[in-house]
């Protein structure tokens, strides 16, 4: 499922492919689920004529603010896909939806599982839930963590993927997040000390700066089509595998039904001084509004 870094890699590449500054001037819905709003006939009176003035990012949700006033926002769900092509290029596997822009390209949404979801909206609040601090930004701060888990009495795995809790993280980062922190997954979170909670924030910040960078890199080598999904993470997530810092072997359970990855040494069920390690920290690449 696309996470922060994802979503993330998305923006950068809409924004570098030039889809800021084109003109929508249709709509073509093939899967009529994904649209949450307006109806496909507005969608239809609303888009077309309208520019893109940027592409700006809020936790998982991919925000297209229009010379109009409204906002077009899409979420790629489970597996979704954005790309700009030709409007002649044949269609690839998935195809759900295309918007043609007034440059011979069009804005293609690619879906294998049908979860993606797609508004026009005059405010983004009519669409997006409640979301937490956005991890990369400047600000994100143990007092941001602490303020969020007080009083939660939830495994901290599950509070990560709550993203009123922390904007974005899902699944991979939240593990990751957590063997970088040397946090079992199911501490609670209002049981982490001041010292956890500071190495969670860095192990989060970690994570996905350094998913991040690889995007980065991907993007670079492989324009114009980088691949939509890159293993980033650096915990192995396979049966039988080790522990990339201690050596002993992973372990894996379910937390909230999602499969849940860890290190019983690096990662102990009870509050202790972590094993040391060597958090991977590049630089906090800019993010989000732009
Ligand atoms: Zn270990």
């Amino acid at each position: 499922m696309p996470e922060l870094p994802e979503v993330e890699n998305t923006r950068r590449y809409l924004v570098q492919i030039g889809l800021p500054g084109r003109r929508f001037t249709g709509v073509n819905i093939s899967w009529a689920n994904t649209l949450k709003n307006p109806s496909l006939r507005e969608l239809q009176q609303q888009l077309p004529g309208s520019r893109v003035e940027s592409v700006q990012r809020r936790g998982k949700y991919l925000l297209m603010p229009l010379d109009t006033g409204a906002t077009f926002i899409a979420h790629l769900g489970m597996a979704g896909r954005l790309r700009v092509h030709p409007q002649n290029q044949p269609a690839p596997p998935h195809l759900r939806h295309t918007f043609p822009l007034d440059d011979g390209r069009e804005l293609r949404f690619l879906d294998s599982r049908k979860f993606g979801k797609l508004w026009l909206v005059a405010d983004p609040q009519e669409a997006l839930p409640p979301l937490g601090p956005e991890p990369l930004e400047p600000g994100f701060s143990v007092e941001d963590l602490c303020l969020g888990l007080a009083g939660h009495n939830a495994p901290i795995k599950a509070l990560l993927l709550d993203q009123a809790m922390v904007a974005g993280i899902g699944n991979l980062y939240a593990d990751e997040s957590l063997f970088l922190a040397g946090i079992h997954p199911l501490r609670l979170g209002w049981d982490l000390s001041a010292a956890e909670l500071a190495r969670l924030r860095d192990g989060i910040v970690a994570a996905l700066s350094s998913a991040l960078a690889q995007y980065d890199r991907s993007r670079a080598a492989e324009w114009p089509d980088p691949p939509p999904a890159l293993e980033t993470w650096t915990i192995p997530r396979a049966k039988g595998a080790s522990c990339p810092n201690c050596v002993s072997d992973m372990a894996c359970m379910t937390v909230r039904s999602r499969t849940t990855w860890y290190c019983p040494q690096c990662q102990p069920a009870k509050a202790s001084q972590p094993v040391s390690r060597q958090l991977s920290a590049p630089t906090n690449p800019q993010v989000g509004v732009r």
